[in-house]
């Protein structure tokens, strides 16, 4: 079976009837995205840069990070990477920022929350990234955006750096598309309005589903009740892409979710344009959509999304199973 996988590694991810998705990969360092290349990533949906500042006494510099993102972008070459800007604080450290204890970690001071009160470390990040995309074809995307005006106050940020970067003659790829991921609920209400600020979604499952039905995403007292498949879940990721589609934009998703082959199903009927998982997961997530047609896959969506209960869900997907 390993064999036949393999095989899937320069295929186009496209279904009998010719719908075609975009696979990549989740990286944390640059030493990913040689598992991205041997499982045929067709670019990073998540590079997420946390890795980048653990394990160490102090905030890596511009040049260092400068370079860990050059990295990135060269050995992905010609395909997109989407770098997610400091994600720190929910349940993720950083000792030498001495970070307040907070009772609700996750409701609290964490992501560009953060970052909004100290500037200098959004500042530095996005010089870094800015100066990496002068070598590949790179993306920006910024974690736990609630509202239209943080989004607008983003954008205004790399506004700012880029002029910045301008004026001491340093070269950017001018072009870069910035996006935000969408894993909240107050995104998924305001998406419609979101989308007209930004280039992409793309939908963290792994937060979205922890908000939207108020369940600890590391709590195993209420591990079964956390589930993405849950017909809440499922409407708030309709709802995201159709507005971005409205939009002429894309929505990508980059949680556990879109790396189940089961639920790629799913979010294939329903149209996200992007896949972004573990590297592993790649070639049975290729496989499984190559082997279904969109037009089947739009029609078992749409009843998804309207089943009454995360049983039904999976009931119907079951079936849908077993007669392909
Ligand atoms: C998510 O929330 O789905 C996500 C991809 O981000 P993280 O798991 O890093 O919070
Ligand atoms: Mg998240």
């Amino acid at each position: 079976e390993r064999k036949e996988l393999s095989k899937l590694k320069d295929l186009p991810c496209t279904t009998v009837d010719g719908k075609q998705f975009e696979i990549c990969s989740n990286i944390g360092t640059v030493k990913d995205t040689e598992g991205a290349n041997r499982h045929g990533a067709e670019g990073v949906g998540l590079y997420r840069t946390e890795f980048l500042f653990m394990d160490r006494t102090q905030m890596p510099t511009e040049e260092e990070q400068f370079e860990a993102y050059k990295a990135v972008a060269e050995a992905m070459s010609d395909r997109p990477v989407v770098i997610r800007t400091l994600d720190i604080g929910g349940d993720k450290d950083l000792p030498y920022l001495d970070l307040p204890h907070e009772l609700n970690p996750f409701l609290g001071w964490r992501a560009i929350r953060m970052c909004f009160d100290k500037p200098e470390i959004l500042n530095t990040q996005l010089r870094a990234i800015l100066r990496a995309s002068a070598f590949g074809k790179l993306k920006i995307m910024f974690p736990m955006v609630i509202s239209v005006e943080e989004a607008r106050r983003l954008k205004q940020i790399v506004a700012d750096v880029k002029a910045e970067l301008s004026k001491e003659g340093i070269a950017f790829d001018d072009t870069v598309e910035v996006g935000i991921m969408v894993e909240t609920p107050a995104a998924v209400m305001v998406a419609d309005l979101l989308i007209q600020e930004m280039d992409f979604f793309s939908i963290g499952t792994n937060d979205l589903t922890q908000y939207i039905l108020a369940v600890d995403r590391g709590n195993e007292m209420i591990a079964d009740m956390y589930d993405p498949m849950a017909p809440a879940v499922l409407r708030a990721i309709k709802r995201v892409i159709d507005c971005s589609h409205e939009a002429g934009k894309w929505t990508g998703m980059c949680g556990e979710m879109a790396g189940d082959e089961r639920a790629s199903l799913i979010l294939a009927g329903l149209g996200l344009d992007e896949f972004s998982m573990s590297a592993t997961s790649i070639p049975r997530v290729k496989k499984v959509l190559r082997s279904h047609k969109y037009e089947e896959l739009k029609v078992m969506a749409e009843a998804a999304v309207n089943q009454p209960t995360t049983e039904d869900v999976k009931a119907l997907l079951n079936d849908f199973i077993a007669k392909h």
